[in-house]
C-alpha cells in the first residue's frame, strides 16, 4: 500500500512553487521597506508557552494543538508564530532597545482542525508583530503594511473590517450584557459555546457552527446588545486609529461585533476579508495584544500584529505564471550540448538539454513542454559556429552565435 501525506496537509508541487516564491519575496521587500526584520523560531516550543500566551479558553489550546513529550517535556507544534515571535522577544532581550521592535515571519503551523477548502492541519502563514509603541499609528502602520503586502501581490478587492474590543474594564460590562442576551437560547448553542459562556463569552461571537448562527439570527443577537462601550483612553485610540486610516486612505468598515479567537487582543482588532473565498474568507487576521508580553513573563508592552494564511492568499492570486526555463539544448552531440548548456548557465540562464540523446522531434516536443526557447544544434551548427534558436511560442526561428544570443 502506497503511503499518502497525512489528512489536511498538502504537497506544494513544483508547478505551484512559482506563486509561494513570489509571495515570500513581496513579503521580504514590502515589509524591509518597513524596516520590519524577519525572525524564524522553531516550529516547535514548550507546551505552555501556547497555553499561557494563545490562552487556555481557545479553540486552539483546547482542541487544536499537535502536542507530544519528549523526555519528560510537553512540546507543540506552533499553532501560530505570535506567542513563539514574543517569546524570542524576551529571551533575546529585545526590549533593551529602543522602540519600536518590528518581527515578520513566514513558515508552517499546524492545528488539528477539520480539513475543509481553505482549512488545513498543516498551513502556512506570513505576520508580522511590532513591539514598544501605545499610540494608535503603530496599529495604523501594520493595516497599511498588510494593504500594502496584498496590494504588491495585485490584490485591490479586499475589505478591511476593524473593530475595538477595548481593555479588560470596557469589556466587564458588555460581556454581562452579552450573558444576558444569549441566556434564553443558551441550551441550543455548541457545547463549545456553552464552555465559552462561562470562561469567555465574547468569543461566542466567533463561533462558526452552523447552528448557532442561526440561533443568534433568529434570536436578533447582534441588535440587542450593541458594541463595547469604549471607556475615555480606548475610545480615543480607537477615534485615532480611524484618523489615521483616513489619512492613508484606507478604506475600512467597522464590525462591531468582530471579536477573533485569540485570548490575547486588547483595543484594535481587524481582518481582512475576501468575497472570492466562500465560507472561509478571512485571508488577515490580527490587533493590539498588550497584555501578552507582560502574560509571557515581561515587563508591560504595548504590541500589535496580524498573520495571514498563505493557502487562503495563493488561491485568491491564480496561478501567477509557468515556470519554464529559458532554453532547451537540442542536439544529438551530447559534449557539445553539454558544453552549451553550461556556458548559458555561466551567463545566467536556465537551461538544460536531452541525458539520452533522442530523436530530434522528440527533443523538440520536451523543449516545448518546458522551455521558452529551443537552442538547435546541429552538425552544420556545430560546423559553422551558430546556433538555431527556435521560439517555442510563436515557433520562429533564428540564427545567431553565442556571443550575440547572450547579449
Ligand atoms: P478562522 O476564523 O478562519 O479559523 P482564525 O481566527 O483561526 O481563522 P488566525 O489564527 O488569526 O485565524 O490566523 C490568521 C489567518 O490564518 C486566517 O485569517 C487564515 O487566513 C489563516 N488560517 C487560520 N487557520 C487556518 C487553517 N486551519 N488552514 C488554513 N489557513 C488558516
Ligand atoms: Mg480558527
Amino acid at each position: 500500500m502506497l503511503i499518502k501525506a497525512p489528512k489536511g496537509t498538502k504537497d506544494i508541487l513544483p508547478d505551484e512553487i512559482v506563486n509561494w516564491q513570489i509571495i515570500e519575496q513581496k513579503a521580504n521587500e514590502v515589509f524591509s521597506k518597513a524596516n520590519f526584520k524577519e525572525i524564524r523560531t522553531p516550529i516547535f516550543e514548550e507546551t505552555s508557552l501556547f497555553e499561557r500566551g494563545v490562552g487556555d479558553t481557545t479553540d486552539i489550546v483546547n482542541k487544536e494543538m499537535y502536542t507530544f513529550i519528549k523526555s519528560d517535556r510537553s512540546l507543540t507544534l506552533r499553532p501560530e508564530n505570535t506567542a513563539g515571535a514574543v517569546r524570542a522577544y524576551l529571551e533575546h532581550n529585545f526590549f533593551r532597545e529602543s522602540p519600536p521592535v518590528k518581527f515578520w515571519y513566514k513558515g508552517p503551523m499546524f492545528r488539528y482542525e477539520r480539513p475543509q477548502a481553505g482549512r488545513q492541519r498543516q498551513f502556512h502563514q506570513i505576520g508580522v508583530e511590532m513591539f514598544g509603541i501605545q499610540d494608535a499609528s503603530a496599529d495604523a502602520e501594520v493595516i497599511l503594511l498588510a494593504s500594502e503586502f496584498l496590494k504588491s501581490l495585485g490584490l485591490n478587492d479586499l475589505t478591511v473590517e476593524i473593530n475595538s474590543l477595548g481593555c479588560n474594564k470596557c469589556r466587564a460590562e458588555y460581556k454581562e450584557n452579552l450573558k444576558k442576551a444569549i441566556a434564553p437560547f443558551l441550551d441550543g448553542l455548541c457545547e463549545d459555546c456553552k464552555s465559552r459562556y462561562e470562561k469567555n463569552p465574547l468569543r461566542i461571537l466567533d463561533c462558526k457552527n452552523e447552528d448557532c448562527i442561526r440561533l443568534f439570527e433568529e434570536n436578533n443577537l447582534k441588535n440587542s446588545v450593541s458594541g463595547i462601550k469604549l471607556c475615555d483612553e480606548c475610545s480615543n485610540h480607537y477615534k485615532q486609529l480611524k484618523e489615521y486610516l483616513d489619512i492613508l486612505n484606507i478604506k475600512y468598515e467597522e464590525n462591531t461585533f468582530l471579536v477573533r479567537g485569540l485570548d490575547y487582543y486588547t483595543k484594535t482588532v481587524f481582518e481582512i476579508k475576501s468575497n472570492n473565498l466562500g465560507s472561509q474568507n478571512a485571508v488577515c487576521g490580527g490587533g493590539r495584544y498588550d497584555g501578552l508580553v507582560e502574560t509571557l513573563g515581561g515587563v508591560h508592552t504595548p504590541a500589535v500584529g496580524w498573520a495571514m494564511g498563505v493557502e487562503r492568499l495563493n488561491s485568491l492570486i491564480g496561478k501567477i505564471q509557468d515556470n519554464k526555463i529559458d532554453y532547451f539544448v537540442v542536439s544529438d552531440n551530447k559534449q557539445e550540448a553539454l558544453k552549451l548548456t553550461y556556458k548559458l548557465r555561466a551567463c545566467g540562464f536556465s537551461a538544460e538539454f536531452d541525458y539520452n540523446s533522442r530523436k530530434f522531434i522528440k527533443q523538440l516536443e520536451k523543449a516545448s513542454k518546458i522551455a521558452k526557447f529551443a537552442i538547435i544544434l546541429g552538425e552544420d551548427e556545430i560546423k559553422n559556429n551558430y546556433l538555431s534558436v527556435k521560439n517555442m511560442e510563436t515557433s520562429e526561428q533564428t540564427r545567431e552565435t553565442f556571443e550575440d544570443l547572450v547579449k
